[in-house]
């Protein structure tokens, strides 16, 4: 392969790579590549004294599942092409993780830092408006979530735009997920994503033969790791990997540069100066380097690409020197740099796994969105009564029988817990992770053609999507 292939060509040459392994009927294979359908939308809005035009697009990649779903992504350079990969991306990660979805994703020709908030309301509302009269935001059909550019606050107007519209529909909230939990939300989706690269990570060095295959050793406790993008995603596993995990991370890139410290940068720190400075230069946390782009090939344990797809490409594969790739952002390896990275013996998490606990998360918010009542409100009482009883009762024969046992105080209040929303969510997705994780890895072992966990993580999805459209008969 001597051209870089563009995204959605990227993810059909990593598709093709894992179908041409499987026994699929005639005609299976194209019908569950091809996206569906997509829609090009473009709108007017009066802004500044004059009308701008808008381009928006909905794909819809598989409908083996409804409703479908997938994230909003707002940038100024989004196309069809790349809607259509990271629709075809959501595909085979709902089927990975089973959340019981096809696949979809949106896009907002726009630069969200160019407008003010008033006016981000208005663009929202219109295209939401747009998608809602389609069916393209839709509870039972097309439910949205968060993505590049888009937070809560987006995903908290198209929900309220959806119920102006939608005035008798009583699940109105499940249009969207990625809402504020004051809006329908659920804790901990804002984190979901970079909180299941955690426990991908974590999953993954669980396993001494795999970490091995990394040539690595250990835990992540003291692993080098370089972030791309400290964003929602980049964030939040940057965070949670250096304060829980002990993990290192020792370079930082944004737009503008990275920043570096052997030791460690305190994330939290870089991520308050960016938000108030805009980027890193100048931030007095790490030694600043101005070519940002170069510094995914400086030496690391781990590298976690968290910002956009294609940074790692045919250009500069043969320099990465990480032996461990966590595809944090969606596409960032192209199919032409994973063939180099593997022919190195890099190991790579795939994408289609790594970052899906967004979706797992946004499943949750869904289902609690349908059910109007929140996860442990019937349990969490219950749970911390019954431990009471056999706390009093470890306590009475201690008394009794003189033996002067103690239960230390902090096993007592953390026994005497119950799980809140948030626990559960994180047990949700720990859980997810894990076991999609061991679906990859018995491929990868139990197989002598597949010899990477991309391949795997496909072989795993396309079979799942493949038994869903062979029980409806296709
Ligand atoms: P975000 O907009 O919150 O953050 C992106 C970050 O990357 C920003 O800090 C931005 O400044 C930085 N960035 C952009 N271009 C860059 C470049 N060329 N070099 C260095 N840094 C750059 O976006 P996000 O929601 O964190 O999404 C990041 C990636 O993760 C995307 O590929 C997205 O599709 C994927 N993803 C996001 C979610 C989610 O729940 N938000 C879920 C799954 C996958």
């Amino acid at each position: 392969m001597t051209t870089e292939p563009g995204f959605r060509q990227s993810v059909d040459l990593m598709f093709n790579r894992a179908v041409v392994l499987m026994d699929l009927p005639p005609g299976l294979e194209e019908k569950i590549r091809v996206c569906n359908s997509t829609y090009v939308v473009r709108f007017g809005v009066r802004l500044r004294g004059g009308i701008q035009t808008f381009t928006g697009y909905r794909s819809v990649h598989s409908e083996h599942m409804e409703p479908v779903k997938g994230g909003i992504r707002y940038a100024a350079n989004v196309h069809q092409d790349e809607v259509e990969a990271l629709a075809a991306l959501m595909t085979f990660k709902c089927a990975l993780v089973e959340a019981p979805f096809g696949g979809s994703k949106g896009g907002l020709r726009i630069d969200p830092r160019q407008y003010e908030d008033h006016e981000l309301e208005q663009i929202t509302r219109r295209f939401a408006y747009e998608l809602i009269k389609r069916d393209l935001i839709h509870p039972s059909q097309n439910v949205p979530a968060p993505d590049m550019g888009t937070g809560e606050r987006e995903m908290a107007l198209m929900a309220d735009q959806y119920a102006r519209m939608n005035t008798t529909d009583i699940n109105a909230r499940a249009c969207v997920t990625g809402k504020p939990p004051h809006a329908g939300g659920i804790q901990g989706r804002v984190e979901a994503t970079g909180r299941g690269v955690q426990y991908a990570l974590r999953e993954f060095f669980r396993h001494p033969e795999d970490v091995a295959q990394a040539g690595l050793e250990g835990k992540l406790d003291g692993k080098r790791i370089i972030v791309q993008g400290l964003g929602n995603v980049g964030y939040h596993a940057a965070l949670f990997l250096s304060t829980e995990d002990g993990a290192k991370i020792t370079h930082v890139i944004e737009r503008d540069g990275a920043l570096h410290n052997p030791a460690g940068l305190d994330i939290a720190l870089v991520h308050d100066w960016i938000a108030s400075h805009g980027g890193v230069r100048d931030c007095p946390h790490g030694t600043y380097i101005k070519e940002g782009l170069r510094v995914l090939e400086e030496e690391c344990d781990i590298l976690i690409p968290a910002a956009v797809e294609g940074v790692i490409n045919m250009h500069n594969a043969h320099a990465i020197k990480a032996p461990l790739i966590i595809e944090a952002a969606n596409g960032p390896i192209t199919a032409g740099a994973d063939e180099v990275l593997r022919q190195k013996g890099t190991v790579i998490i795939p994408d289609l796994y790594a970052n899906a606990g967004g979706v797992t998360v946004s499943y949750f918010e869904w289902v609690k969105n349908l059910s109007h009542i929140r996860f442990g409100r019937m349990q969490r009482r219950q749970e911390e009564a019954r431990h009471e009883l056999i706390v009093n009762e470890l306590e009475r024969l201690s008394r009794d029988t003189g033996t002067g046992w103690t239960l230390s105080p902090h096993f007592k209040e953390r026994y005497l817990r119950g799980a809140g929303e948030l626990e559960l969510v994180r047990s949700g997705l720990d859980d997810t992770m894990r076991v999609a994780y061991q679906a990859m890895r018995e491929v990868w072992y139990s197989r002598n053609d597949v010899t990477d966990l991309r391949t795997a993580g496909f072989l795993v999805s396309i079979g799942r999507v493949a038994s869903s459209y062979k029980a409806k008969g296709l």
